[in-house]
This record gives C-alpha cells, sequence and structure tokens, in this order.
C-alpha cells in the first residue's frame, strides 16, 4: 500500500528532532573536506583522526583501530599497442586533468592502476575476452581462440574485476588490461548526442576505473590473514590464492578503442560471438576476439609492495543493554582526491548522523542499545579495514551485535538501492515511510513512495564488493543502502578523479538534498534498532526467503544436463522448522509486549539478535573457509552478485559435483535448524 495518505509523514518528537538535525549545508561541508585531500589506505591518517574528533565532538566515546596490512601502491606504469605493420602507439594512461576539479593542486592523487595487481611486465598478442566471466573464456575456446601465453583485454563490468584477472591467470594468460565501456551508461552518452563531464553529464572519455583486484570471492581483507587479525608480528600466511600474480591496468575508454580496433576483422566478430554484454559502446569497433591479427600489447605494471598501518576510526555511544550493539558503518578511504559519492557521500552523511544522536542526547536521551561508529580504512583494497575489526573483535561481535548498517556510497543518483537480510526488510521499510524524499526535484512523497515506484520496492539480496560482508558472514544481520543513478541520470565516474566534489554539486546531486534524505533514513533506522523495547528485527520474514531460495535451487538443479539428482528433503524440513519457530517465537514477543514483562523482553530481544547466527558454519563454503554464511554469498565468479544456498548451488553449477552438492544440503538443512532451535521458545 502507498503512504500518500500520511504525507508528510508523522513523526514522534524524537524522530522529529533526528529529522530536524539534517542540514544539506553541513553535509555539504563534510562533503568538502573529505573530498579534498589524500584518501589512499595507508595514507589518511589525518583524515581518521578528523573523523574520530568529530565523533568524540558530538558526544561519542572515540579511537582509532589500526592494523597493519599489506599494501600496494603504484611506481610506474606503460601500455602500448604493436600492430601487425609494427608500427606503434602508446596508451596515455591519464585521466585528463580539469580545473573544475581542483585536481591540479592536489599532488598526491594517484595513478590509474589496479590495487594488489602484480608487479611485471608482459608482451604478447592480446585477445578481447568480454568482461572476463568463466563463461566467456568457456565462449573463447569454444571458438578455438588460444588463450595461454597473451594477454587479456577485458572489459567492466559484470563480475568483480579482481575476478577478470583470477580467470585471465588460470587460462594461462600473463596479463590483463580492463577498460571501461560507454554501452554500460545508459542513454548518457556521447553517442546520443549527451555532452561529457565537465560541460555536461555524459562519461569524461579519458576516466578510468581504478579498483582493487584482490580475488574477493575466496577471502576479503589483508591477504597475509585470512581468518584472523593483522596486528604487527602476526605470522602471515602465503598470500597467492588471493591476489593475482600476473599484472594489470585498468585503462580508458579512449584508451582502448585503438586496442580494439587492431583487433577488427580478426577472428570472430562480436555478434558471431554470441555472449551477453559482448558488444560494447565504443564507436567503429567490433568487439572481435582478434585471433590472428598480429597484433601486440606491451605492459609494465610496477607497485611497491608494503605493510602500512591502517586505522579504522571508532565512535562508541553507551546503551541501557550493553549486550545489545549496534554497528554503523562507512569506509572513508579512496582511490582519489575526490571520492564524492564512493564513499565520501557516505562519509559526510555519518558525520551529519552523528550530529542527530547528539541533538537528541541533549535532551537526556540515551539510547536503550549501544551504538558503534566506524569509519573503515582500506575497504577498496579488499574491505580490509572492517574484515580485520570484525576478525579482531569477533568474541563480542557474536554475543552482542543486534544488525550492521552499511552505508558506502550513499550518494550517486537518486534511485534508492537497498539490499539486506530478510529480517531487517519490516523495520527498513516502515521507517521508509517517514522520511520525505527528493526526486528529480518533486518533494511531495516518501522514500517509501519512491522505492515502490522506481526501484521495485524490493530489497535485494547482499554478495559481496563492501564492508558488511564480515559482519554478515559472522550471521549478523546486515543492511547495505545508498542511491545510485538510472539510465537517464548523470553518469557517475566510479574509481574515476571525476568523482570529485564538483561533479557531486553540480551532477549528482545539487544542493545535496538526496544526501540528506539518506541520512535522515539512516539514522530514523538505526534509531529505531537501538531504541525500541522489542527488537525490530523479524525472523519469520526469512520464510518466504528462505522458500524461494529453495525454489531457484530446484530451478538450477533441473537446468543441468546431468542425470544426477539432489534430495532437498532435509532442506524444506527444515525450513519448515524454522516456520514453527518463528510463529513461537511471534506468540512469545507479543506476550512480552502485552505484559511489558523487562526478563521476557530479554529473552525475545536476544533470540531474534542471536538466530541468524546459526545460518553460519565454522567451516564455511567450499574451498573458501572466510564465508561461513550457508544462505548467500558472493558468486565465486561474480564477486560482487550473490547466490543464494551457495554451498550447495555452486557445487553443481561450477563443480558438478552432487556428492559435495548433497554434502552442502545436509549443512545447510543443518544450519536452518540451528537457527530455528535458539528461535524456538
Ligand atoms: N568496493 C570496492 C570495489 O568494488 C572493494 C571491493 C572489494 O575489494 O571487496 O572495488
Ligand atoms: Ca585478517
Ligand atoms: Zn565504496
Ligand atoms: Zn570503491
Amino acid at each position: 500500500q502507498s503512504s500518500n495518505a500520511t504525507f508528510p509523514p508523522v513523526l514522534d518528537t524524537n524522530e522529529q528532532i533526528l529529522t530536524n538535525s539534517f542540514d544539506n549545508t553541513s553535509i555539504s561541508q563534510w562533503s568538502y573536506y573529505y573530498t579534498h585531500g589524500n584518501h589512499v589506505a595507508g595514507l589518511n591518517k589525518t583524515m581518521a583522526q578528523w573523523t574520530a574528533d568529530k565523533f568524540a565532538e558530538y558526544g561519542f566515546t572515540s579511537r582509532l583501530d589500526e592494523y597493519e596490512v599489506f599494501l600496494n601502491y603504484p611506481v610506474s606504469h606503460s601500455l602500448s599497442l604493436t600492430y601487425a605493420n609494427g608500427s606503434t602507439l602508446s596508451a596515455s594512461l591519464t585521466e585528463a586533468v580539469l580545473a573544475e576539479d581542483d585536481t591540479t593542486s592536489y599532488p598526491d592523487s594517484i595513478g590509474t592502476f589496479n590495487g594488489y595487481s602484480f608487479s611485471g611486465n608482459a608482451s604478447a598478442e592480446y585477445v578481447y575476452v568480454g568482461r572476463g566471466q568463466q563463461v566467456d573464456f568457456k565462449r573463447l575456446q569454444a571458438l578455438g581462440v588460444e588463450l595461454e601465453g597473451k594477454i587479456a583485454l577485458a572489459k567492466y563490468g559484470g563480475p568483480f574485476r579482481g575476478l577478470k584477472v583470477k580467470n585471465a591467470q588460470e587460462h594461462g594468460m600473463i596479463g590483463a588490461v580492463i577498460f571501461v565501456d560507454p554501452g554500460d551508461d545508459g542513454n548518457m552518452t556521447e553517442a546520443n548526442g549527451v555532452i561529457p563531464y565537465p560541460n555536461g553529464p555524459a562519461r569524461n572519455p579519458t576516466s578510468v576505473q581504478r579498483g582493487s583486484v584482490q580475488f574477493l570471492s575466496i577471502y576479503p581483507g589483508d591477504p597475509t590473514t585470512p581468518g584472523y587479525v593483522s596486528k604487527p608480528g602476526v605470522l602471515r600466511a602465503d598470500k597467492s590464492g588471493s591476489v593475482p600474480h600476473i599484472p594489470s591496468i585498468p585503462i580508458s575508454w579512449l584508451d582502448a578503442q585503438p586496442i580494439l580496433q587492431a583487433l577488427d576483422g580478426y577472428g570472430t566478430n562480436g555478434t558471431a560471438v554470441n555472449r551477453t554484454k559482448w558488444i560494447g559502446g565504443i564507436p567503429n569497433v567490433t568487439y572481435s576476439t582478434g585471433q590472428g591479427s598480429g597484433a601486440r600489447l606491451s605492459m609494465s605494471n610496477i607497485m611497491n609492495d608494503t605493510y602500512n598501518p591502517i586505522y579504522d576510526a571508532i565512535g562508541i555511544l553507551n546503551g541501557t543493554n550493553q549486550d545489545e550493539v549496534l554497528v554503523i558503518g562507512n569506509h572513508r578511504d579512496a582511490w582519489i582526491v575526490g571520492g564524492a559519492a564512493d564513499p565520501n557521500s557516505g562519509s559526510a552523511v555519518l558525520i551529519e548522523l552523528a550530529k542527530a544522536f547528539q541533538a537528541l542526547s541533549k535532551t537526556g536521551w540515551k539510547p536503550l542499545r549501544t551504538i558503534v561508529l566506524a569509519s573503515w580504512d582500506a575497504e577498496e583494497y579488499g574491505l580490509v579495514g572492517s574484515t580485520e575489526w570484525v576478525e579482531e573483535y569477533i568474541p563480542w561481535l557474536k554475543t552482542s551485535a543486534i544488525s550492521y548498517l552499511n552505508v558506502d556510497v550513499a550518494v550517486a543518483g537518486p534511485i534508492p538501492d537497498f539490499s539486506a537480510t530478510p529480517d531487517l526488510h519490516a523495520i527498513a521499510t516502515d521507517v521508509m515511510k517517514k522520511v520525505i524524499y527528493p526526486f528529480h526535484g518533486d518533494t511531495s512523497h516518501t522514500l517509501y513512495d519512491v522505492w515502490q515506484s522506481i526501484s521495485g520496492g524490493e530489497f535485494g539480496v547482499l554478495g559481496s564488493g563492501s564492508d558488511y560482508t564480515a559482519f554478515l558472514h559472522r550471521g549478523i544481520a546486515s543492511i547495505d543502502l545508498g542511491a545510485g543513478g538510472g539510465p537517464d541520470d548523470p553518469i557517475y565516474h566510479y574509481h574515476s578523479n571525476y568523482d570529485s566534489y564538483h561533479w557531486m554539486a553540480t551532477f549528482g546531486d545539487p544542493g545535496f538534498h538526496t544526501h540528506k534524505a539518506i541520512g535522515q533514513y539512516l539514522t530514523l533506522l538505526a534509531y529505531h534498532l537501538a531504541n525500541d523495547p522489542v527488537l525490530p528485527l523479524e525472523p519469520a520474514d526469512y520464510a518466504p526467503a528462505l522458500t524461494s531460495y529453495l525454489a531457484d535451487l530446484e530451478d538450477t538443479i533441473s537446468a543441468t544436463s546431468s542425470n544426477s539428482t539432489l534430495d532437498l528433503t532435509s532442506l524444506s524440513t527444515a525450513i519448515s522448522a524454522f516456520v514453527d519457530s518463528a510463529t513461537q517465537f511471534n506468540t512469545l514477543r507479543t506476550l512480552a509486549l502485552s505484559t511489558n514483562d523487562a526478563g521476557l523482553l530479554a529473552v525475545v530481544n536476544h533470540k531474534a539478535r542471536d538466530f541468524s547466527r546459526g545460518f553460519t558454519s565454522q567451516g564455511g563454503l567450499p574451498g573458501r573457509e572466510f564465508f561461513q554464511n550457508l544462505l548467500f554469498a558472493p558468486g565465486l565468479d561474480t564477486g560482487y552478485a550473490p547466490v543464494t544456498f551457495p554451498g550447495v548451488t555452486e557445487s553443481i553449477t561450477f563443480e558438478g559435483n552432487f556428492t559435495l552438492a548433497g554434502e552442502f544440503v545436509g549443512r545447510t538443512a543443518k544450519a536452518v535448524e540451528v537457527a530455528a532451535a535458539i528461535l524456538r521458545t
């Protein structure tokens, strides 16, 4: 149903204080601060301290948590194309410096490179590999394209970039070049006559997407300390399973154009390859595989590998119930001086949230539950700051965390986009009705209305790619929230110098009104989770989700060509047990609410806090111990996009191994039963 009937939303006094504290002007000041200095992981202690000081100014007890982690920084790189006739062309590997962005005054601006990339040179013929997913490589093999010893030329989009490099490496390729493609820019393209940034909203043709090439779907965090905290002097593991051993370089579409053109007329053209998203939008290119073109690439990528301290800024507001803890996090590090959307739209919102809670505290209010604010470092390299922090504090988090709220890119456009564990869906939806949300200048609707009509009104399933990952995989209820652009909104220059304050103030969110609305939403959501006497998590909302994951699994099984079958009875039995437990839980909760019995309230709240720990298994998923949640995980070959019942699903889709799948049916059923048992009364 629509909330139009109650527009403008009716708020209670505390909600009003929090909401009214939000000011788009001060948000723009925080954004300005964060977008004008060095952010790169391990090099941003000043911003970490500033953030901790802000938390303290607003009444939170603050500190810096320091870890010593593996990082690398660029020293030099080059890329040149040699045509079959021997003539050569060098790629620029730079983004045009724009006066609008003030980048000239910031010598710390870092080059266009891949975090955790391998230092080395490669010189060879090259092959266009589409988006570089395993299916793309399979298609190339079917077409008889030789991969061994060649360089991969891959398009951004789809899987996490590190997995493109991983797939290339596993096919014996010796280097990877990854380009941005305007074909992924919706209608906002120069090809459609749209003017590029800085004079218009289309992509600047020199923009490059930096980013980590860690093998995210294996484990996130510091590559040398899988599963344990990375402090000075700890034993360091071999990192070769989680970072590449071939060099890679990210490039702009302008640099990619001649490299692709040199393959035209050779091998199979893009249309005949016939793979999803194989053909992009670079003008005058056929996206051919290029077999036999005789053209070569020579690349060099030199990094300085080092161990550096990183700093998570932490702010704590103690609640009455200290065994119930809400964590709200955003990463602070960025590849670039700006980072106005990623992550500083979230960083600015987090500061404004702290300010709002101070306004409420001034009335004498104290939260029922403890609120922890976290400004993570080194997210960009592979969720490092948040993962190490969870690895350090896991005993406390396991027993106390009620939820983790993640805000990374709070605003890169006007369209709200939320992914969450099912137990958070109900409260996350209710709170949407309390926020006025500006949409393309129209301020006559709630966030709920816009989310229903524009975003389709459905929560996504969490995969990975941001700091909720370590929490989710220890069984902690999590949400990731923000707003992005649609096909007709200004192009967000992800991980490029053009993700600048100027871009945000001119195109992304002029006036910072969307920042304000997303911030109000996050704040009210935090308020209810931290303060409602009955913890507003809905375990029963896992029931329809589990049922639909089961249906998807059945579809996956019938889609395989194998004659093998898989008995899913134990899983459906466990889901039924979960449904029964949730019903019992609801009865007890109703009683707790009607009697207002403190002991009973504590019992139901602790069940709601704890039951999702049951969904985890110590051993994790096949070949990836870190990923303990058996309900959802980043896909092995997607990294970002989720897979549900991953132990079972991927044993089938990747291994065709029905024995392993059967084993994971058992483990997953067991996990659902454990969750049901925690909930049972
Ligand atoms: N959010 C960053 C990215 O997508 C980091 C993700 C990761 O390494 O897990 O590049
Ligand atoms: Ca670690
Ligand atoms: Zn980010
Ligand atoms: Zn990022």
